[in-house]
């Protein structure tokens, strides 16, 4: 196989060609460098790259080959890492002004195990300012195109992640979850997208935006790759107090296993109404393939969906406000200049070096938080998040798998929705929910449009139960055959 073939491949295929010896670490690394260097102009999905370190790592996975010693699963397969996660000695913007010339002072615990397993990082990919969005239109430094249709939006806050994945610029990617970040952008740019359960993956050294919301987790060209990324990032850490004191599986084991006696319900409030004819259309023969392969289709009516926009936008953004506040001019970052006195700096720093959604959202979190409209609005929002979880709880007594498009639409056109941030608010009706549970949800891409765009599917499970949700997931994937490689191979 050609090396410009072999980019657009999955990991288990490239791995396959290194230790053929068809192929060496830094050829592969080198060749997706190539790529990066021929459409990333286009796509924009990198904000800066990490070339030492990815040849370096490259170099040790091929002295382990030649002397025959044994490979981690992802050892050599090129990764593209959102911006908001540390990779030591490296920027980490956040795709923020604020940020702009802040180099990481450690690894972020994810970082550390890529290295430990060998995974070189191609750099570091643009995301929505703090991640926050849906289009990848709210980066201080540039916006992201969707590489299956230049025209349009990657989706966010992951854009970069997935648009480096889909474009032939890395093969896997890391990206984060808050509401949707993750699954939103695999949806619209034809990949698989995995948030793991709330606190399966440490968040150290993951920039926050709303610490009970937020995951990091896999992009990717496959629902296997999926899984061994799961397998190297999943696992306890002390460094984070919220992560899971349990051992991690090994999230590959059940992928082949048959759907027999498999309960999938699908959202009754989100498979119906509001979704563009072509999503409809997938949805339904998503599920008659699942009845093929021998699984049990119920329909499950969860009520409060209709609440999860409003409930997580108190949630998201009181959070944030919070989090945010140690962006000051002080401690990181950017500092603004010509100012009279301590409080000035401050105004003047946080005024200059923030965009305008992230300003949108500390000044709502402010005001959910502040007294007299706290038991309003904030604990109102915690009493809601606990009736969802209980929603989910009943649903989860009867199926297995929950089944919904990710998405009501395919990615929209840049700059269509961007005066309206109620509208691009709506794009993740049907991901925030999961985040509000902290179950794990995944992306799988099932079919395009009309107009040649991926349409995603969303599977959600109970908590931990990610074996589950992968290898249902997985028998979508060889029902569907989905082909991933378009557009890295017409874009050059
Ligand atoms: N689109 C949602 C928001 O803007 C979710 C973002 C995310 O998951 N990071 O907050």
């Amino acid at each position: 196989m050609d090396i410009q073939e072999l980019i657009t491949k999955s990991s288990s295929e490239q791995r396959k060609a290194l230790l053929n010896k068809d192929v060496t670490a830094k050829e592969l690394t080198e060749a997706v460098y190539k790529q990066v260097e021929t459409v990333d102009g286009t796509i924009g999905a990198y904000n800066s790259l990490t070339k030492d370190f990815a040849l370096e790592t490259a170099k040790k996975v091929d002295e382990k080959i030649l002397k025959g010693e044994e490979l981690p699963a992802l050892a050599g397969i090129p990764l593209a890492l959102k911006d908001n996660i540390n990779l030591k000695s490296y920027p980490t913007t956040a795709s923020s002004k604020i940020l702009e010339n802040f180099i990481s002072p450690y690894d972020a615990t994810v970082t550390k195990k890529l290295k430990e397993n060998l995974i070189p990082v191609i750099g570091k990919t643009n995301l929505d300012e703090f991640a926050m969005g849906s289009s990848n239109e709210n980066s201080a430094f540039k916006i992201v195109r969707n590489p299956w249709n230049i025209k349009k939006v990657p989706g966010g806050s992951s854009g970069g992640s997935a648009a480096a994945v889909a474009a032939g610029e890395a093969t896997t990617a890391l990206g984060s979850d808050t509401g949707g970040s993750i699954r939103l952008p695999a949806s619209y740019c034809g990949l698989v997208g995995l948030k793991p359960t709330y606190g399966r993956v440490s968040r150290y050294g993951l920039i926050a935006f709303a610490s009970s919301l937020d995951q990091i987790g896999p992009i990717t060209r496959t629902v296997e790759d999926a899984a061994l990324l799961l397998n190297v990032i999943a696992g306890h850490d002390e460094k984070d107090s919220t992560s899971l004191n349990q051992e991690a599986p090994d999230f590959t084991k059940d992928l082949r296993k048959d759907l027999k006696g498999v309960k999938i319900g699908f959202i009754k409030e989100l498979c119906n109404e509001g979704l563009t004819d072509d999503v409809k259309n997938a949805v339904e023969k998503s599920i008659a393939t699942y009845k093929n392969l021998g699984a049990e289709v119920v329909e499950i009516s969860l009520p409060l969906i209709k609440y999860s926009i409003a409930v997580y936008y108190v949630i998201a953004t009181a959070e944030a406000s919070s989090n945010l506040a140690r962006f000051d001019g002080v401690k990181y970052g950017y500092r603004a200049k010509d100012v009279n006195n301590l409080y000035d700096m401050y105004v003047k720093t946080r005024a200059q070096g923030f965009g305008d959604e992230v300003k949108r959202r500390i000044m709502l979190g402010t005001y959910a938080l502040s007294s007299g409209y706290y038991d309003a609005y904030y604990k109102k929002a915690q009493q809601l998040r606990r009736l969802v979880k209980n929603d989910f709880d009943k649903a989860f007594e009867k199926v297995d798998v929950l089944l919904s498009p990710t998405c009501p639409h395919t990615a929209f056109d840049i700059g269509s929705k961007v005066e309206d941030p109620l509208s691009m608010y709506l794009t993740d009706i049907a991901t925030i929910t999961a985040n509000l549970a902290g179950i794990p949800a995944m992306n799988i891409p099932v079919g395009t449009d009309k107009t040649g765009m991926p349409i995603g599917l969303q599977l959600q499970a109970n908590c931990l139960n990610e074996t589950k949700l992968l290898n249902v997931a997985f028998k979508l994937e060889e029902a569907v055959q989905f082909d991933y490689s378009i557009p890295s191979k017409t874009l050059v």
